[in-house]
């Protein structure tokens, strides 16, 4: 029997409280569904251990989990430090000395959820972002000169490197080509920017070239928020750099219910170090402790990390469990208008999955 060994790095906030969710859920499907188990390693990295340590994560901490078959990771953010130290010392530290170059965050309406958008339906909105996850504006790349002085200067330089912008454009277009509109739709933001972003577009008109069956066309960001709100359905798979990609995944998973229930992929597409899966929120300081932190996003996640591992039988198991809890819609929690808690709709959850659902389903 295959087992996959995993590094579960809960983190901060409520980033733990659903990775723990996640466990318990991915610990009954693996018993239900058969054929493979799931070996979980808990890392407890973050900011309490920052608070002991100096630091995120031990010096040789992706020396302990660059052997496993994934990485399930909930949040690095803490209300008493400062949000790029927490980001960079965790997340970021892994992702891109690991090269998880592509960030890949669907976003569709699941069964029962309503979009805030007035009549769009699951046929509407169904959704693949891309985002390059390795350089462009979260490069690192700049300084501070003249800290803390009149004249100071502070620098964030946004770096594309032809490679970086071929490879993920190319990821891309053959995700694209595995979806049924096989539509494509490059962002970028070449009329202000005239310098990196311009090197997007045309090295995107001569790589589509390889790609005569995908459609293509192409939009400015601040045009493609007003597209995502106003004609969704004229949207399939999209690429974008790192930021724009950030920004406009946010505001798919609002179109899409709520923060709580989106998921994402950090691939490292020729796995040569594993890849990580984590919900796209954050540590949700309003409501981290209170237990009712919706654990959807970090269900999603674990599904994109089976069909990763190449448990494509399991991982539908858990999206079906998912939408018939959604379906039902009696147990959700605050952000999707319920009252419900991270234990009822892990609970709801396992029961779907063990098909003992009390409502009979
Ligand atoms: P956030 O995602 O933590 O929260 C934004 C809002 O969405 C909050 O009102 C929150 O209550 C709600 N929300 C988010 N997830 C939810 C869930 N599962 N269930 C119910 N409601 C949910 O974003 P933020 O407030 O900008 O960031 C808080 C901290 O998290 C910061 O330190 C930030 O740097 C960090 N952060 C980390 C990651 C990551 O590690 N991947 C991602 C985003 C933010
Ligand atoms: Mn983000």
């Amino acid at each position: 029997m295959k087992t996959y060994a995993i590094a579960a790095i809960p983190g901060d906030g409520i980033g733990s409280e659903v990775i723990d969710a996640g466990i318990e859920v991915l610990d009954v499907l693996q018993r239900h569904q058969g054929g493979f188990s799931i070996s979980v390693e808990r890392f407890d990295w973050g900011s309490d251990y920052y608070r002991k340590t100096g630091r995120m994560m031990p010096e040789d901490g992706r020396d302990q989990i660059k052997h496993v078959d994934a990485i399930y990771f909930g949040s690095a953010g803490d209300p008493d430090i400062a949000d790029h130290i927490t980001l960079w010392g965790l997340r970021l530290n892994i992702c891109q000395p690991f090269d998880q170059y592509a960030n890949v965050r669907p976003a569709r309406l699941l069964a029962g959820i309503e979009s805030p958008l007035k009549g769009v339906t699951a046929a509407d909105l169904d959704w693949l972002i891309v985002r390059e996850n390795s350089e462009g504006e979260y490069s690192g790349s700049g300084g501070r000169v003249h800290q803390n002085l009149p004249e100071e200067v502070g620098m964030d330089v946004a770096v594309f490197t032809r490679a970086g912008v071929e490879r993920i454009q190319r990821f891309a277009l053959d995700l694209a080509r595995t979806r049924p509109r096989k539509l494509l739709t490059l962002v970028t933001k070449s009329n202000a920017q005239r310098h990196g972003m311009v090197m997007w577009d045309e090295i995107f008109e001569r790589v589509k070239g390889d790609y005569p069956d995908v459609t293509t066309d192409k939009m400015l960001v601040d045009a493609m928020t007003t597209r995502m709100v106003l004609d969704p359905k004229s949207i399939d798979t999209v690429v974008a750099t790192n930021l724009h990609a950030d920004v406009l995944s946010d505001l798919a998973a609002a179109l899409t219910g709520s923060l709580g229930i989106a998921p994402t992929a950090n691939l490292n597409p020729e796995r040569r170090f594993p890849s990580m899966f984590e919900p796209i929120h954050g540590s949700a300081f309003d409501i981290m402790g209170q237990g009712i932190a919706n654990p959807i996003g970090a269900f999603w996640s674990a599904v994109m990390m089976l069909e990763h591992l190449g448990e494509p039988a399991a991982a539908q198991t858990l999206m079906a469990a998912i939408e018939r809890v959604t379906e039902l819609g009696d147990v959700l929690t605050r952000d999707l208008g319920g009252r419900a808690t991270t234990r009822d709709v892990t609970k709801a959850v396992c029961d779907a999955i063990r098909g003992t659902n009390s409502n009979g389903l």
